[in-house]
């Protein structure tokens, strides 16, 4: 039995294939490339039941990985995070069946680690040295980091205002770091042109093949914590999209292995209203999304006014008859209160604001009642102290609680 199963890259643009075996990054017609599999011959040598016993990180999928030789993976212990039922939450907004897949437990506190070590362990394998990449701050903090495990050198250009402690990840593990003042989309202007005059790898969303890989496995972990069935509807908070594009070839590359049956669940992008470049494709029926000018908000994560993967997210939104929501931050901070305090979970806006759009979609009826439904918690709310604001009274040593109570 081999290790990893993979067998080319092709172009979901022109078909054109390319080797997993050497660096490729975009594919000559501008489009991102994806991974395939020898998925016939997977089918013949594993079934699910082999999987149990494995270690419960995401390398338990490796024939569905692209990493070939064991040797060259670099792991925190990333993945088989928590897949758990929000009873509270789902009696709030009147959906029985609602669970969260916690994200916020893992190495790095956001899903960018499932990237990172994918993507990371690949580019080990493929030898390379150096890489550069513009990030909104998690995916910057993630890969500098699992950079600096496998040795591999790393610039990170951020946006001035992107979550403190993300600058301080990338700092504290050696990386080049430069702030932007702008948005991404400028970062990445100026590591676009950093690869060009250095010959970098460019890591940027979608730029590499690898990192849909790793966080296609947020697909395996739910249909596996699911006992191998699928949800209706699973709710995703997009940015650049890699998230949901990788669930949606997970769940796909499930069926033909025939380990799950029938329909795929209805994907769900979810988007802040200050940056919805996708919501308003959808709506309009369109295949690709423009640029979202001077976008804002506080759900750093989904800050993207234009993602070069914005359409094959609308394809996983079409094909699964899914849609697209777009959510205010005011409803995301009240509900990351709401979840806190009814269900003891610090989620982060992102993640909060897949409950805001569950909430919408259940009022107006697109979610039923019965449905399973699966949030996607992305990161830790402890990695955005300062999106809460509290009054606090403050004590005097010689105070008692009943005082400040004005008891
Ligand atoms: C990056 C990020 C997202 C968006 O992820 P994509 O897969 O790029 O759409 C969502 N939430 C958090 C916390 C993130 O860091
Ligand atoms: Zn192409």
């Amino acid at each position: 039995m081999k290790f990893s199963y993979v067998s080319h890259l092709h172009c979901p643009t022109c078909s054109k294939t390319y080797s997993a075996r050497e660096k490729n990054q975009l594919c000559v017609c501008g489009s991102p490339l994806l991974v395939d599999y020898d998925l016939d011959e997977i089918k013949k040598v594993l079934k699910p039941s082999d999987l149990l016993g494995r270690e419960a990180s995401l390398w338990r999928y490796h024939e569905l990985l692209p990493v070939e030789n064991k040797e060259n993976i670099v792991s925190l212990g990333e993945g088989m995070t928590p897949f758990i039922p929000m009873p509270h939450i789902g009696k709030d907004m009147s959906i029985r069946h609602l669970f969260m897949k916690d994200e916020g437990v893992i190495p790095t506190g956001t899903f960018k680690a499932r990237g990172a070590a994918v993507g990371v362990s690949k580019a080990k394998e493929l030898g390379i040295k150096e890489l550069a990449m513009p990030t909104n701050g998690n995916a910057g903090a993630a890969w500098s980091l699992y950079a600096a495990r496998a040795g591999i050198k790393t610039s990170i250009v951020m946006p001035l205002d992107a979550p403190r402690i993300t600058r301080n990840e990338c700092a504290v593990s050696g990386a080049n770091l430069y702030l932007v003042n702008g948005l991404i989309s400028d970062a990445g202007k100026i590591v676009g042109q950093a690869v060009k005059d250095y010959g970098l790898f460019d890591a940027s969303t979608l730029k590499e093949p690898y990192r849909i890989e790793g966080k296609k496995t947020m697909g395996l972990e739910i249909a596996e914590q699911m006992g191998w069935k699928m949800p209706d509807v699973i709710l995703y908070p997009t940015g650049g999209g890699v998230g949901i594009i990788g669930i949606y070839k997970a769940l796909n590359e499930l069926i033909a292995l025939g380990w799950v049956k029938g329909s795929l669940p209805r994907l769900v992008a979810v988007q802040a209203e200050g940056c919805a470049p996708i919501v308003k494709a959808w709506k309009e029926k369109k295949p690709a999304s423009e640029f979202w000018p001077d976008s804002s908000t506080i759900a750093f994560g989904i800050n993207v006014p234009k993602a070069l993967g914005d359409f094959l997210v609308l394809e996983a939104v079409y094909k699964t008859d899914g849609c697209a929501v777009a959510v205010d931050d005011q409803s995301i901070l009240e509900e990351q209160q709401k979840i806190a305090a009814l269900e003891g979970a610090f989620i982060c806006p992102e993640g909060a604001a897949t409950f805001v759009a569950a909430r919408r979609l259940r009022e107006n009826g697109w979610i039923k009642e019965e449905e399973t439904v699966v949030a996607l918690n992305t990161g830790a709310g402890i990695k955005y102290p300062d999106t809460v604001h509290v009054e606090v009274p403050v004590l005097q040593p010689e105070d008692t609680i009943q005082k400040a109570m004005g008891v």
